[in-house]
C-alpha cells in the first residue's frame, strides 16, 4: 500500500488507570473562589476541573516508571535504585558526578551555597525565580541577557529563549571573569514563556564561558522539550534523536541543575551533575548537611526509580511530539479567534497575554488575575497568574506594574487529551467574548513576600 501520513497526532499512550475529574456548578466555583479570598491557590484541587497551575511535579507515570518504584531498593546507603538512577543521568548528560536532591531548588542550594559569594554576578538567559532567589540568597547579583526579541510577547522567533551573546561578553568584561563563578542557561526559558534556546546558542555560551574559563552550567528542568524544538526547529537536527541532541547539548556544559518534577517525568525529585571533581567533594558534604547521604539525597528508593525511566521517556519522539502539538494546538485555535497570546506558543504551557486582552483594567488591579479568576468561573479552569501580583511588589514595600500581565495554562505531562484541549479553547474565546465584563481587583491582605500564594483580594464591582 502507499505510505500514508496522519495529520492527527495522537496520544501516544492508552489509559489503564483513571482518575475522576470534579464537575462543579458555576454557583459552587463563585462560593469556592470567594472562600478562597479570591485566590485560585487557596482552592482545593477537588474544586478545580481542569488543573493547569504548574506541569511540576503533576503529570502521569508510566506502568515501567510504577513498575521501577515497587520493585525499588530503600537502603539507607549504596541502593541499586541509586545506581539506576545515577547511570540514567550521566548516560544522558555525559557528567561524572550526580548529586541527587530532593527538587530542583534543592540541586540549586546546593550548587550556589558553594560557588557563589557576595559581589559576584551569575549570567542566564532568564534565571527561573527559585534560581534568582538562591543566587541572591548568597549574595550575589542574578542577571538576565536573553536576547531583546524574547520580551516582545507577538513577535515570532524560533528560539526566543537565547542568550544576547554580546550582551554576556560585556557583562563578562565589564564585571570581571573573576567576580563570575557560573554563567546559567535555562533551558526551556521557563519565565520567558518556556521559549527554546539553540544548539547554536549553547556552542556560543559555552565558547566564550571556555575563553574566560567561567564554568557553565544547564538549568536543564525542560532539556527534552527543548531538544525537540531544536530537532524540529533548527537545521541538522531533524534527523537526529532527541538523545542525541540532549547529549550534545550538556556536552557544551561543565554541569546542570535538575528538577525531575518537569522532565524527569517525576512527582519529585532533582539532582546536580557536574565535572568538577574538587568541586563535587564539596557539593557532597553540603549534600549530606541538607538533603541526606549522597545515594538517596532526599528522595526515595522508588523516586530515584521513576526519575532513572521518565528521563528517557521524557526523550520519546512519538511523547514529545504529542505534548508540543497539543499546546501548539491550543495556541492556533487561541490565535484564531484573536485572543492575544505570547507566540509562538512555548514548550509547556500557553500564554495568554490578560494586559491587551483586558485594557479596561490598568496593571494595578490586575488584569492577569482578573482573567484566571474568570476561567475559573466560567469553566472551572485553574492557571496562574504571572503579573502584577507575583512581581509587582517590591522590597520596599511599594508597588509597579510587572513587565506583563500573563495568565500561564501550564500543561501537566500525559494527563490531559484532545478533548480536554478543545474544551479549554472554547472556555478561553468564551471568557475573551465576554472580556469587557471582567471586573479589576483590589488587594485585601498581603504578605511581604512571594504574596501571590497568600493574598487575599476582592472583585470591584460599581
Ligand atoms: C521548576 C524549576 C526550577 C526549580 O525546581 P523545583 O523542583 O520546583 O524546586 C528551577 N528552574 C526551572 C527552570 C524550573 O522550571
Amino acid at each position: 500500500m502507499r505510505d500514508f501520513q496522519p495529520k492527527t497526532i495522537i496520544e501516544p499512550f492508552r489509559i489503564r488507570s483513571v482518575e475522576p475529574i470534579h464537575f462543579t456548578t458555576a454557583a459552587q466555583r463563585e462560593a469556592a473562589l470567594a472562600a478562597a479570598g479570591y485566590n485560585p491557590f487557596l482552592l482545593r484541587a477537588d474544586d478545580v476541573l481542569i488543573d493547569l497551575l504548574t506541569d511540576s511535579g503533576t503529570g502521569a507515570m508510566s506502568s515501567r516508571q510504577w513498575a521501577g518504584m515497587i520493585a525499588s531498593d530503600e537502603s539507607y546507603a549504596g541502593a541499586s535504585s541509586f545506581y539506576r538512577f545515577e547511570a540514567a543521568v550521566r548516560d544522558i548528560t555525559g557528567f561524572r558526578h550526580v548529586i541527587p536532591a530532593h527538587q530542583g531548588r534543592a540541586a540549586e542550594n546546593i550548587l550556589f551555597t558553594t560557588i557563589a559569594k557576595s559581589g559576584d554576578v551569575i549570567p542566564s538567559n532568564t534565571h527561573f525565580d527559585t534560581t534568582r532567589a538562591h543566587v541572591e540568597h548568597n549574595g550575589a547579583e542574578a542577571r538576565d541577557l536573553v536576547i531583546p526579541e524574547a520580551r516582545q510577547p507577538q513577535l515570532i522567533h524560533p528560539f526566543k529563549g537565547n542568550m544576547d551573546i554580546e550582551a554576556l561578553e560585556q557583562t563578562i568584561q565589564t564585571v570581571g571573569a573573576e567576580r563570575i563563578p557560573a554563567i546559567m542557561l535555562t533551558v526551556t526559558n521557563n519565565s520567558g514563556g518556556g521559549q527554546p534556546v539553540s544548539m547554536a546558542n549553547v556552542r556560543a555560551v559555552s565558547q566564550i564561558a571556555r575563553r574566560y574559563g567561567i564554568p557553565f552550567y544547564i538549568d536543564a528542568c525542560r532539556f527534552a522539550e527543548n531538544a525537540w524544538f531544536i530537532k524540529i526547529r533548527e537545521e541538522g537536527y531533524a534527523d537526529k534523536q532527541p538523545i542525541d541532541i540532549a547529549r550534545e547539548m550538556f556536552s557544551y556544559a561543565d554541569g546542570c541543575t535538575m528538577s525531575a518534577k518537569k522532565d524527569g517525568m517525576a512527582n519529585i525529585g532533582g539532582f546536580l551533575a557536574l565535572n568538577d571533581d574538587a568541586l563535587a567533594v564539596h557539593c557532597r558534604n553540603l549534600e549530606i548537611l541538607t538533603e541526606g547521604f549522597p545515594t538517596y539525597g532526599g528522595m526515595a528508593g522508588y523516586d530515584l526509580e521513576a526519575i532513572a525511566q521518565g528521563l528517557y521517556e521524557a526523550l520519546d519522539e512519538n511523547y514529545l511530539r504529542y505534548r508540543i502539538r497539543s499546546i501548539a494546538y491550543l495556541g492556533e485555535r487561541l490565535v484564531a479567534a484573536g485572543v492575544p497570546i505570547i507566540q509562538p506558543t512555548g514548550g509547556h504551557a500557553v500564554y495568554l497575554d490578560a494586559r491587551a486582552m483586558l485594557p479596561h483594567i490598568p496593571p494595578m488591579q490586575y488584569p492577569g488575575w482578573s482573567l484566571n479568576n474568570a476561567l475559573y468561573l466560567l469553566g472551572g479552569v485553574r492557571g496562574v497568574e504571572i503579573g502584577t501580583v507575583m512581581f509587582g511588589l517590591q522590597p520596599d514595600g511599594s508597588e509597579q506594574p510587572a513587565r506583563m500581565d500573563l495568565v500561564r495554562l501550564a500543561f501537566p505531562r500525559r494527563t490531559y487529551a484532545q478533548s480536554h484541549v478543545d474544551y479549554l479553547a472554547e472556555v478561553i474565546i468564551e471568557v475573551f467574548a465576554q472580556r469587557n465584563s471582567l471586573p479589576p481587583y483590589r488587594i485585601i491582605s498581603q504578605a511581604p513576600v512571594l504574596r501571590h500564594f497568600t493574598v487575599q483580594l476582592e472583585p470591584i464591582r460599581n
